[in-house]
């Protein structure tokens, strides 16, 4: 078994995820997988980056896939005995102007950016050795959708005793009542994205709380972050950041050094903790 720090990222055969691995080529100090969902896609992107003299590995990922989730926890395990960093970066975004139905745009939206941001979470958290970091990218519209729930929601949400199942049943309850016409009246905002991206935060704050109650002296940082609005294929060309910009703050918050006690259960923006 490799004795070799390791740090993984998903979705990281472009945009953020790729701009994430290779800036930690540069910086981490042992092996960083890249993964994508299509291998060649993926081989593509690590031949991009040998190319400037970067040494990433690649392995298959499809985080919507439990058996390529459970896939890659085994062969973690059985190389490197665990993993020190993982950035749960992959996500999706449908086009503001896109026709697909906004019960299909919930269910798909959710289904990748919470549901299989928190199945990979359950499969490789356990495996996350002392003194790991964990980075949830999640969004700032996670903010401002937070802020347009109602105030029964708003309080859940930010809620310091909430729990991963009741987390769970609230995501589930957004993609049943917009299937039933009636997300607007339980006081849902009218964005699948943005509900995603609440998900993904709150749940890195009960992930943190967790790690507090369960694994306290093994020193692993959890936060959630925003990595500002990026030039990429879902955000467009008019964004502000480049994708090397973009992966500043994630970054920064996979690197956080070995006597940092936090950020810890933090939604992070521009490497500053933001109010929740
Ligand atoms: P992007 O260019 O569209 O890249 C998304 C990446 O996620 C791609 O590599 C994609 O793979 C991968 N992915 C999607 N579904 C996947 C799955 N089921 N399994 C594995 N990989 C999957 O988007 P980005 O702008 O870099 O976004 C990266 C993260 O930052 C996302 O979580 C996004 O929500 C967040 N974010 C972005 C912005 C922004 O302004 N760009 C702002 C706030 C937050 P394929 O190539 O196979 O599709």
């Amino acid at each position: 078994m490799s004795s070799v720090p390791v740090a993984v990222v998903t979705g990281s055969n472009k945009g953020i995820g790729f701009a994430i691995v290779q800036a930690l080529c540069k910086q981490f100090p042992g092996d960083v997988y890249l993964t994508a969902r299509d291998p060649g896609r993926g081989q593509e992107a690590v031949a991009k980056l040998q190319k400037e003299g970067l040494h990433p590995l690649f392995h298959q990922l499809d985080i919507d896939d439990v058996q390529s989730i459970r896939a890659l926890r085994d062969f973690l395990k059985e190389k490197y005995g665990g993993l020190n960093v993982l950035v749960n970066n992959a996500g999706i975004a449908f086009k503001v102007h896109d026709t697909t139905p906004f019960a299909v745009q919930a269910e798909v939206t959710l289904k990748t950016n919470f549901f299989a941001t928190r199945n990979i979470c359950t499969e490789l958290l356990p495996l996350v050795k002392p003194y790991g970091r964990v980075v949830n990218v999640s969004s700032m519209v996670s903010s401002s959708a937070l802020g347009r729930c109602n105030q029964e929601l708003q309080q859940k949400f930010r809620s310091d005793t909430i729990t991963e199942d009741e987390l769970v049943g609230l995501m589930t309850k957004f993609v049943e009542d917009v299937k039933n016409g009636v997300h607007e009246k339980e006081g849902w905002p009218n964005t699948a994205y943005g509900v995603s991206k609440i998900g993904v935060t709150v749940l890195s704050r009960i992930q943190a709380r967790m790690l507090n109650e369960k694994r306290k002296g093994d020193h692993i940082l959890i936060n959630a972050c925003c990595p500002g609005w990026v030039r990429t294929d879902m955000a467009g060309p008019q964004a502000t950041k480049s994708p090397d910009e973009g992966a500043e703050t994630p970054v920064y918050l996979a690197l956080l050094p070995s006597d940092a006690d936090g950020p810890h259960g933090q939604f992070v923006s521009n490497k500053t903790v933001q109010p929740w």
